[in-house]
């Protein structure tokens, strides 16, 4: 069985998939694969990173690129709190690439690995016309965390600060050079590693990381879960450049915030009873802020309210 999906084009693909494939797939729709194997899990998640589609060559250098692409899919093994194990790069580069591009793509993937304690264990080799980087991640858990399991009277907490990646991309779309942490919100995304393994040890019920936005991501764990889950927008966190570039597009910052993917931070369903105390003792162990943004609640779907309004907003679609 697989987890239900929110909406839009992407999911509608995936979902056809999930129905052509039927009994010859299994669990499809979460953050990770997760195959049992002995008394705990492996954990697997695969993510795919391509040229003029995630990225541009003159934004990102090619250490910057293997990064990129190892911290988004090193991301999905935070969501389930899993522990990582390796990591698995296929690469296409243009076919007359020097071969300093592909270990410098590599030495990218192997600091992600590293920072977190994995190693590069294999991958493949071939040219591509885009450059475009396949990362495999690999880890194991004995209580992975799905994107099923929150409950109506939960609430729901956010890692970090949003918006940030939004922001870097923004920039770099319209011609600038962004520099310091707007830049490094995009280029730089650190996978919440450490602070996943923390939550599920205390009391996460649903986690996913946020890879499509906010309000994409949080509809998927609403449908996961069957549950509604209410945002009160004011509550985000917001990023570093995220009031600037709001400001200079029209856009209130929260609104600006939800909508922006990619900062693969977490976001997750904890019992009403987590405490700040305990919020408290998160943010100390993980130099990073724990916030509470919303609520879940019976029903379906997801409400964005701003000033005590629901109001609409979308996110980051690949097929539209
Ligand atoms: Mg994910």
């Amino acid at each position: 069985v697989s987890p239900a999906l929110g909406n839009g084009p992407e999911f509608d693909r995936i979902r056809a998939i999930i129905e052509t494939l039927g009994e010859r797939a299994s669990g499809l729709g979460d953050d990770c694969a997760l195959v049992p194997l002995g008394n705990e899990y492996l954990a697997i998640s695969t993510d795919l990173s391509i040229e003029n589609v995630h990225f541009k060559r003159a934004w990102l250098d090619p250490q910057e690129i293997g990064w990129r692409a190892a911290a988004g899919a090193l991301s999905d093994l935070a969501a389930v709190g899993a522990e990582p194990i390796g990591v698995l790069a296929s690469l296409a580069l243009p076919v007359h690439s020097p071969v300093p591009d592909f270990a410098a793509v590599m030495d990218g993937i192997g600091a992600a690995a590293a920072a977190v304690g994995a190693k590069v264990i294999g991958g493949d080799l071939a040219s591509s016309p885009n450059w475009t980087v396949d990362v495999t991640v690999i880890g194991r858990s004995q209580h992975p965390v799905r994107r099923s399991g929150a409950q109506a009277g939960d609430g729901l907490w956010v890692t970090g600060y949003l918006g940030g990646a939004r922001a870097g991309l923004s920039a770099f779309t319209s011609g600038q050079s962004p520099a310091g942490a707007v830049r490094d919100s995009f280029v730089h995304p650190v996978p919440r590693m450490a602070a996943g393994r923390w939550l599920a040890q205390h009391g996460a019920r649903a986690m996913i990381d946020l890879s499509d936005g906010l309000a994409g991501d949080a509809r998927h764990l609403a449908a996961a879960s069957e549950v509604a889950i209410v945002i009160e927008m004011e509550r985000i966190p917001l990023g570093p450049g995220v009031q600037d570039s709001a400001l200079a597009m029209g856009e209130d910052p929260f609104t600006f915030a939800a909508r922006g993917g990619e900062d693969y931070e977490l976001l997750l369903a904890l019992a009403p009873g987590f405490s700040s105390d305990q919020a408290t003792e998160f943010e100390q162990a993980m130099n990073l802020p724990l916030t509470r943004i919303g609520t879940l609640s019976p029903g379906r779907g997801l409400t964005l309210t701003l000033a005590g309004r629901p109001i609409s907003l979308g996110g980051f679609n690949h097929f539209t």
